[in-house]
């Protein structure tokens, strides 16, 4: 079911059309539940994307619906990820947008990784 109030699942999504091997992509890692690819045009030395391999629209459709099992693997992929890229003593930054206010332009849940540089405020302006 999707959240109340917010629009349902639009599979022509950009991301679900790389999940789908229809669009190439940068991919760093790959596994049940996530898969991670450069940013087309990064903000930060690293900027890479994580999606969930389920059908969600953002984080309040993913926080909601998704099981506590998809839950889990994402976010654990997240950290492994980090790991795995050489970014946890240098330090990253995860930022997940939701919704028009956030700027969210892909509608299928995704969190930014940022790292390379030190990254400044959190919310310039
Ligand atoms: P949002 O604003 O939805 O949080 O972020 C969407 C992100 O997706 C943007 O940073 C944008 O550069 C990235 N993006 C949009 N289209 C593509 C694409 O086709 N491939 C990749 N790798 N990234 C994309």
């Amino acid at each position: 079911m999707p959240v109340s109030g917010l629009p349902p699942y639009d599979d022509t999504n950009i991301f679900a059309r790389i999940l789908r091997g229809e669009i190439p992509c940068k991919k760093v890692y790959e596994d049940d539940f996530a898969l991670a690819f450069h940013d087309i045009a990064p903000q930060a030395p690293t900027h890479v994307l994580v999606i969930p391999k389920g059908p969600y629209c953002s984080f309040a459709d993913f926080s909601a619906c998704a099981s506590d099992n998809e839950i889990g693997g994402f976010i654990r992929a997240v950290g492994v990820i980090a790991k795995d890229l050489g970014l946890e003593a240098p330090g990253y930054r995860l930022l997940a947008n939701m919704g028009e206010h956030s700027g969210q332009e892909v509608p299928h849940f995704h969190v930014h990784l940022f790292a390379g540089r030190p990254l400044g405020r959190m919310i310039p302006g």
